[in-house]
């Protein structure tokens, strides 16, 4: 185990075999070690800094079926909801004048989003704050699509590819949707020029250990600049209501896993990994991550966003939020940084 451990932080990869041993093996000495080459390899990089994202939920209308997520379509329970454009600046001013030098804009497959709509969007966001990043997690769409929201000025965007396996994603997801056409949309992405996240869910309905294995060496072959990791939580809503959340302490490791295959990587604690513990942006970060995405949607639509149940922070001040984080990421060593927050790309 420690050789496979010290190859890993060597040789930034290992086999899809050797990734699920070092899953099936997991031991608190292993994870221990993970641990601190994974803080040894991120602080060259990033030092005690913690980068924030402003979240801005625009839109939880979604034409997409997600089995596992609260806002799919079929949900008639989901009080449906689209911030205006002007709602939209207004969170991104709030977040500038708190420090967010990113604004990271999330939402449903809403058709109201079209190529002109968001570019138009992006512009006046670079237009008011030309300082700021802008990062976007809006689905699936077309290369030329892409091309349009890139030269508005759109920075990164983010595209969690669920799962590396094609028979665990037609478990997940309807059959208009596939891993083919999620994988495409990421290389497009990324010879476009757009800083791209992948990322899936730790403890997804019928997720095997072969399956994380292979996401691993999906990473290991992408080199995202980003990589959303977080756990699955059933929301009441959907076909998974009833299966349990994913492991706090599994998907801590794999985030100590993923920066030793990229050191440089931007890597969140999610809000997903924070409701499912207390603590859990806190390990996030102690376990390798350096990225939190704190939500700066306007209050009142936060509980609309539910992708799963129990989301923490929903009826909470932006202002507020991020102060309790800045003190307990200070509790733990490190510091909120105001800062776009780009990838570090020097060759350290
Ligand atoms: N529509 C965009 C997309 O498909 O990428 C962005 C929004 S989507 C809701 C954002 C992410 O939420 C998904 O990539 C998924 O991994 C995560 N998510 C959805 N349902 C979840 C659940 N029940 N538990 C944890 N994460 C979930």
């Amino acid at each position: 185990m420690i050789e496979l451990i010290n190859k890993l932080s060597d040789t930034r990869s290992l086999s899809t075999d050797e990734y699920e041993y070092l899953i099936k093996n997991r031991t608190d000495e292993a994870a221990a070690l993970l641990k601190e080459y994974a803080v040894k390899a991120r602080s060259k990089y990033y030092q005690n800094k913690v980068f924030v994202r402003g979240l801005i939920e625009v839109s939880n209308i979604c034409k997409n079926d997600c089995y596992y997520c609260g806002i799919r379509k079929s949900n008639l329970n989901c009080d449906r909801y689209r911030l205006s454009k002007d709602e939209i600046l207004e969170c991104c001013k709030e977040g500038y004048n708190l420090g967010f030098r990113t604004f990271v804009l999330q939402g449903g497959e809403d058709g109201a989003f079209t190529d002109d709509y968001l570019c138009d969007l992006i512009e006046s966001i670079k237009h008011n704050h030309p300082d700021c990043a802008v990062t976007l997690s809006l689905g699936e769409r077309s290369r030329e699509s892409y091309q349009k929201l890139y030269d508005s000025g759109a920075d990164r965007y983010l595209l969690r590819h669920e799962t590396a396996d094609e028979v665990h994603y037609s478990k997940l997801h309807p059959s208009d949707l596939t891993l083919s056409n999620r994988i495409n949309c990421l290389y497009d992405l990324k010879s476009i020029g757009f800083q791209v996240g992948c990322g899936f869910m730790v403890g997804s309905p019928y997720q095997t250990i072969k399956n994380i294995a292979q996401d691993l060496k999906f990473i290991e072959e992408l080199q995202p600049d980003m990589c959303g990791v977080g756990p699955f939580i059933p929301h009441k809503d959907t076909v998974f209501a009833n299966e349990k959340s994913g492991d706090a302490d599994l998907c801590c490791y794999l985030l100590s896993i993923i920066r030793l295959i990229k050191p440089n990587i931007l890597l969140p604690a999610t809000t997903a990994l924070g409701t499912v513990r207390n603590d859990g942006r806190e390990r996030g970060i102690l376990s390798g991550a350096n990225v939190i995405m704190p939500n700066l949607s306007p209050l009142s639509v936060r509980k609309k966003y539910a992708l799963y149940d129990g989301k923490i922070s929903t009826g909470e001040e932006s202002a507020q939020s991020l102060e309790k984080l800045k003190q307990s990421m200070h509790n733990i060593g490190y510091e909120v940084v105001v800062s776009r927050g780009d990838i570090n790309k020097n060759n350290l």
